[in-house]
């Protein structure tokens, strides 16, 4: 199958069994979820959501109007469905923070965790609080952003040694910043059932960060 590049990277809210909004992904995966049964297309009609498996849905892709994307193939062509149903997957929205270089970033607001100094990307280095060499761990509470400047002076000392402190504890966040979606730009109005906004905003457990508009 063929399409434009942007309809097949065009993204499409994945609901769990539940019912429950659990990732964004392309076109190009929700029809191969679709294709395989592993989900079915999901469409707001007449005010309710109908479901298709996959030769349903191709059959309806053959009338559907403009209001959808299309990948065309050879003899057919294929609607990009707003939404898709995982037929198997129950499981409730995954809450883990992955821990990556990303992450730390956005827990620590691209900000050095000893001298406060908002630092550009390019600039940031990630400092083991403890050094590894003393047994620090690559942990989210041993991990942070730090400066060149305070990398430099940390170099393989512990914060004390250095004559440095942390501005905070480094923990564990509590929220998933895996989606780095912007609500502004929900591609489809039908969307917005299924997405609930204080769910899809990061949230922090810290009240104090929380304060500061994270
Ligand atoms: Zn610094």
């Amino acid at each position: 199958m063929v399409g434009s590049p942007s309809a097949l990277n065009e993204n499409v809210l994945v609901l769990n069994r539940l019912w429950q909004a659990v990732n964004i992904c392309s076109a190009r995966r929700a029809l191969c979820l679709l294709y395989q049964g592993h989900a079915h297309a999901v469409l707001q009609a007449n005010g309710s959501f109908q479901t298709f498996q996959f030769t349903d849905w191709r059959d309806f892709s053959r009338g559907a109007d403009g209001r959808l994307r299309f990948i065309h193939g050879v003899n057919c062509r294929i609607a990009v469905p707003p939404i898709v149903l995982l037929v198997l997957y129950d499981k409730t929205p995954h809450k883990e923070v992955k821990l990556t270089r990303q992450n730390i970033y956005t827990r620590d607001k691209h900000t050095c965790q000893y001298c406060g100094k908002s630092v550009e990307k390019k600039d940031l280095n990630l400092d083991h609080v403890i050094p590894r060499h003393l047994g620090g761990k690559t942990t989210w509470e041993n991990v942070v952003c730090s400066c060149r400047e305070c990398n430099t002076r940390k170099a393989n000392l512990t914060p004390k040694q250095a004559g440095l402190s942390l501005i905070r504890q480094p923990k564990k966040p509590v929220w998933r910043p895996y989606l780095d979606f912007n609500l502004e730009r929900v591609p489809h109005d039908v969307w917005k059932h299924f997405i609930d906004l204080s769910y899809w905003n990061v949230q922090l457990g810290d009240e104090e960060e929380e304060e500061e508009g994270v």
